[in-house]
């Protein structure tokens, strides 16, 4: 078992032994043809050796005969029993008519055999073990006679002789197949083992997430240019130049904003967590500053996106400019951004925001217009206030908001007494955590539908909540929700609502599609648990599937991928959410376990829609075999592109808004009108 696994992880040593097995059979095929004439050869030999032992000794045994003289048999005899093979030899001698005397006689025992002898003796050479003579002498020019001689020989005799040809014709086509085996493997080995392991070894050393940095493309020998190699050689290379371009492609349009080029909210927040690990280090203090323009809005709206853009790209220039080398700026998105720097002092940074303020103060010239702007700023430092990023930008935010509302100045250093502000969100927190229990939440659904036919194919389950009269957007809770844990409950809730929903739905093949934070994934027995869920309702795993965003996957890897695996494994499927704005690693999506990409709304319809991004991630999803869904479809001139891209689903507001579960049922005909209506008050009911 050990060897065959040990082969077939090698073609030259399978070809060889392939080769070498068929070498064998044809040399066996061969030794058997020339068995066959052996076998007539050593049957004539054995007859003929008799014959002439008879022949030798058949004048003396006449002279005997004639004389009957006993003596001289018996010496005649005597020579002939040594004879190898012979067994017996006997003399008569003719008295009267019909009358003989055994003038002498003598016998050896055959020679010792094995069975196989035994067998070809009995088979093949039983008949030739009897030979007979009539003895005569010539008297008076008439042949007169006188006797008879016999001479018997063992039948293993000839027996023994035939096979011991067979073997040395067997030993030599052995030989001979497995010399041949020898010399192909070693052709083989140099002509196709060596470059396909030379160029296997090569692509196993790449790195998939720094291909730009390596030199890749996989040489093509000589001999091999123009063959079948050569060809595979030759497009892998053009692959992985493909997959080379899409990853640069990918990488500047997940980190960076497309507008300004600077690091988007994903790369700038990661830059602040090195530098805050850097600077924890060399205990050094690091200063976040939030900048928002003011007035900005009007700028749009009076003077049009056009102008709004080129004066974000100048405010960007500008505030670049201000800062140092091993300073950090990114645009967190609309007219706000953020910069890192690692400081001795507050004096530091009261210098640097001074210069910023400063340098925003001249008007800047857009298309001959004299644009004046100014900047309100927040700082929050570290370690001061806050040791993690999150909270050192929102706090930041927090000063920025004070700056604001301060027209006299126009910075602010965060302080705790902004934090109180924030207590105002825990007369929120605590009415959220009272939404479960006063069935406040309500499950919503999104309709998605196959690319190809637009035909129903799922659902994703949004939430909604009513509070005070109002219904709240999920963007506006499950922040809240994250932060105070009760992410936890309101997710289980919407799980037990997916498997109500998806039994009631049993024989539709209508799957749902639920949000998962990462708050829940980080829970060791997340998967267990859903799994114990769904099995309570009976439902079938395959119709269950779960989103989750690379940020969330991102933020415990190793976790993430253990739920992950065991949600698989269950048999539920596994999307990842908002693809394209988080930190994509090629590496990291043909390592975990997940089934569909869903292509942020931002690309499909928002900023940074391009048709060749689409295009080029829906490549690079077929390739990586996932599926790809769009989210966000508002306009038919995105479903038709993306159709045409090869979209595998479509969802958005253009084919069917999130709508409450009992009108997702009576559009798409999935409970009678009647039922559904009828369960839809009875949940009123319960309310
Ligand atoms: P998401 O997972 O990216 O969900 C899609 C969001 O896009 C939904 O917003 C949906 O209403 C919206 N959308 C769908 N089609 C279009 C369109 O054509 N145009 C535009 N502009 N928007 C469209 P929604 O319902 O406000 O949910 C926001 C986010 O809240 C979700 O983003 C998801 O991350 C989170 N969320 C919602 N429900 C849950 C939940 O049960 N659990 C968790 N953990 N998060 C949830
Ligand atoms: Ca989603
Ligand atoms: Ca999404």
């Amino acid at each position: 078992m050990k060897a065959f696994s040990y082969i077939s992880k090698s073609i030259g040593l399978m070809q060889a032994l392939l080769l070498m097995s068929c070498a064998i059979v044809i040399g066996l095929a061969l030794s058997a043809w020339e068995t066959r004439s052996a076998l007539g050869d050593q049957r004539e030999y054995t007859f003929e050796h008799v014959n002439q032992l008879l022949d030798l000794s058949l004048s003396g045994a006449s002279s005997a005969a004639w004389a009957l003289d006993d003596d001289l048999a018996n010496e005649i005899v005597a020579g002939v029993i040594k004879q190898e093979g012979v067994v017996a030899v006997e003399i008569y001698a003719d008295l009267r008519v019909d009358t003989k005397r055994l003038l002498s006689r003598q016998e050896k025992p055959s020679p010792s055999s094995d069975e196989l002898t035994d067998w070809v003796a009995r088979k093949y050479f039983a008949d030739l073990t009897h030979s007979q003579r009539d003895l005569y002498v010539i008297q008076q020019g008439k042949q007169v006679d006188v006797g008879d001689m016999v001479v018997q020989i063992a039948p293993v005799y000839g027996a023994q002789k035939f096979l011991a040809i067979v073997y040395s014709i067997l030993t030599v086509s052995l030989m001979e197949a497995f010399l041949i085996g020898i010399v192909l493997l070693l052709v083989a080995q140099w002509l196709v083992t060596a470059p396909i392991r030379r160029a296997a070894a090569k692509i196993s050393r790449l790195n998939p997430d720094a291909l730009e940095d390596t030199e890749f493309s996989i040489e093509i020998p000589g001999l091999h240019k123009s063959d079948e190699l050569g060809l595979l050689f030759n497009h892998t290379n053009q692959l992985l130049d493909r997959l080379v371009e899409s990853q640069t492609a990918l990488r500047t349009l997940a980190t960076r904003d497309p507008l300004t080029g600077l690091p988007n909210r994903a790369l700038i927040k990661e830059s602040v967590t090195t530098t805050l690990a850097n600077a924890q280090r060399n205990e050094q203090q690091v200063a976040v500053i939030f900048i928002d323009l003011d007035r900005f809005k009007s700028v749009n709206d009076t003077l049009g996106h056009e102008i709004g853009d080129k004066l974000l790209i100048r405010v960007a220039n500008t505030l670049l400019a201000q800062i140092r080398e091993q300073d950090s700026i990114g645009r967190l998105g609309g007219d706000e951004f953020l910069v890192v720097m690692p400081v001795h002092n507050v004096n530091d940074v009261v210098v640097v925001v001074r210069r910023i303020i400063d340098a925003m103060a001249h008007p800047f010239e857009i298309d001959g217009i004299d644009l004046r702007t100014s900047a309100s700023i927040g700082i929050a430092v570290f370690p001061d206030d806050g040791t993690d990023a999150d909270v050192l930008m929102r706090r930041a935010d927090l000063a920025m908001y004070k700056a604001k509302a301060d027209a006299t100045t126009r910075w602010q250093l965060f302080s705790q007494d902004m934090g109180q502000a924030v207590d105002a969100g825990v007369l929120f927190e605590t009415a959220l955590a009272n939404a479960v229990l006063r069935n406040e939440l309500e499950f919503y659904l999104q309709p998605k539908f196959e690319g190809s036919s637009m035909k129903l194919a799922g659902s994703e389950a949004l939430l909604r909540w009513q509070y005070e009269g109002r219904s709240v957007a999920p963007d506006k809770f499950i922040g809240l929700a994250e932060s105070s844990g009760l992410i936890r409950e309101i997710g289980d809730w919407v799980i037990v609502e997916a498997c109500q929903t998806l039994k009631r739905w049993q024989g539709h093949e209508i799957s749902i599609s639920v949000n998962v934070s990462a708050r829940q994934l980080a829970d060791d027995g997340f998967a267990r648990r859903i799994m114990q869920t769904v099995q309570r309702h009976g439902v079938s795993p395959a119709l269950l599937g779960f989103e989750i965003t690379e940020s969330t996957l991102m933020q415990d890897l190793d976790q993430s991928f253990e739920q992950l695996t065991a949600l698989r494994d269950y048999g539920f499927r596994i999307s990842i959410d908002d693809f394209g704005t988080g930190y994509s690693s090629l590496s990291y999506l043909t390592r975990l376990p997940i089934d569909e990409l869903k292509i942020d709304r931002s690309f499909v319809s928002g900023a940074q829609h391009s048709a060749i991004v689409l295009s080029t991630i829906i490549a690079m999803a077929r390739a990586l075999q996932l599926e790809v869904v769009a989210e966000g479809v508002e306009t038919e001139t995105q479903r038709d592109q993306l159709q045409a891209a090869g979209c595998d689903q479509l969802q958005g507001f253009l084919l069917g808004k999130p709508m409450p579960v009992t009108e997702f049922e009576t559009r798409f005909g999935i409970v009678e009108a009647e039922t559904s209506a009828s369960l839809g008050s009875k949940i009123k009911r319960i309310k």
